[in-house]
């Protein structure tokens, strides 16, 4: 199946249709960028939210280790992605550290 059309200006994004929310790429981002959400409506009562977009650093391991071919990764040449700081690799911690959802506060 072909990868969705990337959206504008957007360094990753979700085919939520495909998402089964088992939290691989949230565990591999170094960035805290991904979170699990409560999500009702889902068969799994959560979802992969993009909570932090301007700290992705195009690392592309999310895209990689997502079995489901739910997540996507801007090209290097057409986003200009952010450098890993402090501050990601904290919220990444406190994300893993909290069922790999964003804790309040963030
Ligand atoms: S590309 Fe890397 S930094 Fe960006 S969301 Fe995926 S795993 Fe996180
Ligand atoms: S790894 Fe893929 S299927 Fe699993 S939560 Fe992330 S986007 Fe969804």
């Amino acid at each position: 199946m072909a990868a969705m059309v990337a959206p504008e200006n957007t360094p990753v994004w979700v085919d939520t249709a495909r998402c089964k929310a088992c939290d691989i790429c949230v565990d591999a981002c170094p960035a805290g960028v991904l979170s699990m959400m409560a999500e009702p409506t889902s068969t799994l009562g959560a979802m992969i939210s993009v909570v932090a977009p301007e700290a992705c650093i195009g690392c592309n391991e999310c895209e990689l280790t997502c079995p489901d071919f739910a997540i996507y990764v801007a090209e290097k040449k057409e986003f200009k992605f952010a450098k890993l700081t402090d501050a990601s690799k904290a919220r990444q911690e406190a994300i893993a550290n909290n069922k790999y959802r964003l804790p309040a506060g963030y």
